[in-house]
């Protein structure tokens, strides 16, 4: 970018962060989204003139509630519930729920944000939201859980609705939140209707919603490594995190005859150098989906490494799948990973790598895909669901997997159309900013001053 570019985006910059003070992980994900978009939009007037960065950065509404509950003790426990509407330009606001001890304002904004860029990618016709709360479910019992759940839909139900605002899973909620948000938003509001996605199959969930997310950033790297006559089969995957998305990610590993090696928590992380089989996944998947384990009993039962307070980046790869948490790459953590020869990286987490390490994938010109693209898969088989509900027809796994393939492929193909630079290096974070921006961009001039 040149000095003077450089200057307004700081300009830009030092606005939003006095606006928004204290929110860094929010101002991260601006600051890379208008460092890509600026020379764009110098290019584009239009922009310009309607302020669309201004009000794009600017949510729509923030809600923020007590959400009050009584534990197992019967103590009163009281916890902080968020639902960020960030941009309704395309669709009805559509984002997970995330329920972790770090979620505050700053993290759902960022959330809120990147998902705008990446529902518009998706091609469907949905906004970006996202929400959550503090609460922690570590250690809670089902009954907690329920209690909590049903406390946070109390509040959260009226301002939700299938063409308003339609919430789905994201970190500590999965489908068994899921359950206990939509029952009581049910009772509630006495309609059954596609309010939340990520539903159970005998109620209106669809089929592969719960893969989505692992199998699109799969499939997304399988496009990346197409344009350079490459498969993953054969090829040694490093994957964070062991809960949804992660889980996923490395079954469709599998299936391409990939060999994932690693698999992680907060604790630390395992490394199984005969790599991860199917009969080992389903070891992990009852492990955390239903007895709530640790990874360490992996390395346990398995007789593998285990190493603990650490993340996986420097075992040696070819593929790097980050699919737990922000900011869970470094610098550091980049190099390591270049250096030991992983040239593709595809996010299945929203924002792992930091501005370092994102800058170190770029210098080194491996193929890096960012979340907003890399993930999509999760919320365009949201997308599904929703469609799936008007019409009141589910479809087929076969169907749906189709769609998902499909809509990959394209999210890949804008990419490219955008992010291809003269010398032939595909930039995708360019790619992914400004092939998301245009739609909403264009949908927010169309719809006036709103
Ligand atoms: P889960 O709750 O199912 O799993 C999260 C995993 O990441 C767990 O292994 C968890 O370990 C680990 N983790 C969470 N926080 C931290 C942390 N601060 N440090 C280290 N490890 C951590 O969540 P998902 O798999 O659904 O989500 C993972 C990522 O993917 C998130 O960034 C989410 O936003 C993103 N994503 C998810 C989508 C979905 O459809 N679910 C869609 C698009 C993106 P522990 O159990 O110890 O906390």
């Amino acid at each position: 970018m040149s000095d003077i570019l450089d200057v307004k985006v700081n300009e830009f910059m030092a606005k939003l962060i006095a606006r928004n003070p204290g929110e860094s992980e929010f101002h991260q994900a601006v600051q890379e989204v208008i460092e890509s978009l600026w020379p764009f939009i110098e290019d584009n007037p239009k922009y310009k003139s309607t302020k669309i960065l201004e009000r794009m950065t600017e949510p729509e509404r923030v809600l923020m509630f007590r959400v009050p509950w009584v534990d197992d003790n019967g103590e009163i426990q009281v916890n902080r519930g968020f639902r960020i509407e960030m941009n309704s330009a395309i669709g009805p606001y559509k984002g997970g729920l995330r329920f972790h001890p770090t979620v505050n304002l700053g993290i759902l904004k960022f959330l809120a944000f990147e998902q705008v860029f990446k529902n518009s990618l998706t091609s469907l016709p949905m906004g970006g939201g996202k929400g959550g709360s503090d609460f922690d479910p570590k250690g809670k019992s089902d009954n907690e859980i329920m209690k909590f759940c049903q406390s946070f839909m109390t509040e959260l139900q009226r301002h939700i609705g299938q063409d308003t605002d339609v919430p789905a899973g994201d970190i500590g909620v999965g489908g068994r939140e899921i359950g206990y948000l939509f029952g009581q938003y049910k009772r509630i509001v006495n309609e059954f209707t596609g309010v939340l996605t990520g539903k159970g199959l005998e109620w209106g969930g669809s089929l592969i919603r719960p893969e989505a997310t692992g199998y699109g950033a799969v499939y997304f790297a399988n496009e990346m490594l197409k344009t350079r006559n490459e498969g993953i089969k054969g090829k040694v995957a490093v994957v964070s995190g062991s809960g949804n998305v992660a889980q996923y990610t490395v079954e469709k590993l599998l299936q391409f005859g990939g060999k994932p090696v690693t698999l992680s928590d907060s604790a630390g992380f395992i490394y199984d150098p005969d790599g991860i089989s199917m009969e080992k996944l389903q070891y992990v998947m009852e492990l955390k989906n239903i007895k709530r384990g640790r990874i360490q009993e992996y390395a346990d039962k398995f007789k593998v490494k285990y190493v603990e307070g650490e993340r996986p980046w420097n075992v040696k790869c070819d593929l790097a799948f980050p699919s737990a948490t922000q900011n869970e790459i470094n610098e550091e953590d980049a190099k390591e990973l270049v250096k030991n020869g992983c040239f593709i990286v595809s996010e299945g987490a929203n924002m792992p790598s930091t501005p370092e390490a994102v800058e170190v994938f770029l210098e080194a010109k491996i193929l890096y895909g960012p979340g907003k693209a890399a993930n999509a898969g999760g919320v365009a088989t949201s997308g599904l669901e929703m469609t799936q509900n008007s019409m009141r027809l589910p479809w087929t796994r076969e169907e749906v997997d189709e769609r998902l393939q499909h809509i990959m492929k394209n999210i890949h193909e804008t990419c490219v159309k955008y992010g291809k630079d003269s010398s032939g290096f595909i930039n995708y974070v360019n790619g992914a900013n400004i092939g998301g921006f245009i739609k909403v961009a264009d949908a927010m001039i169309a719809q006036g001053v709103v």
